[in-house]
């Protein structure tokens, strides 16, 4: 198991890996302790203006150079909702407001809870763990991070097409 804990954070035995529940899990033989793994939750925000979406280069690992939505890690007892305001502001300057949920995405150890946001105010400028920041149209996007960033994209793009389309449609 990838970053479990050697010893019992209640008692400080050491853990043993068990069947409990169906799964392997560490357990204390001492007290009892159940070690549950749970997965990561992070919450990012699809802001788009003018045919263009905000975008920020990561200048951390994992996918340092590589480009995403602003957003990041839902903190212990916060609201991902708060925690993906609290991102975009920390990662870009802007303040900016949810609008809605787009989806619930499974990238395997996280989950990435993403929503449609629009920018309130604020200075547009890099911060934090990113180095750059940009508006992007369909046409002219950088090399993306992640898989769920480029899942969001790509529909945001097919939905701009099939937009087009109705348009002209009588
Ligand atoms: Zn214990």
């Amino acid at each position: 198991m990838i970053d479990a804990p050697r010893f019992c954070p209640r008692c400080g035995h050491a853990l043993a890996d068990e069947m409990r529940f169906n799964k392997l899990h560490r357990v204390c033989p001492a007290c009892n302790y159940i070690h549950f793994a749970n997965p990561k939750v992070a919450a990012v925000v699809f802001i788009q203006d003018k045919g263009r979406v905000l975008l920020i280069r990561r200048a951390v690992d994992p996918e340092r150079g590589k480009w995403a939505l602003p957003g990041g890690f839902v903190d212990f007892g916060e609201d991902p909702r708060l925690a993906a305001v609290r991102e975009a502001a920390e990662e870009t300057g802007l303040n900016v407001e949810i609008t809605g949920l787009l989806d619930v995405l499974f990238g395997g150890v996280t989950i990435v809870i993403a929503y449609a946001a629009r920018v309130i105010d604020g200075i547009l400028g890099a911060a934090d763990d990113v180095d750059e920041v940009g508006w992007f149209a369909p046409g002219e996007l950088p090399e993306l991070a992640f898989e769920s960033t480029e899942r969001l994209i790509s529909r945001w793009i097919s939905g701009l097409h099939n937009a087009e389309d109705t348009v002209g449609d009588p």
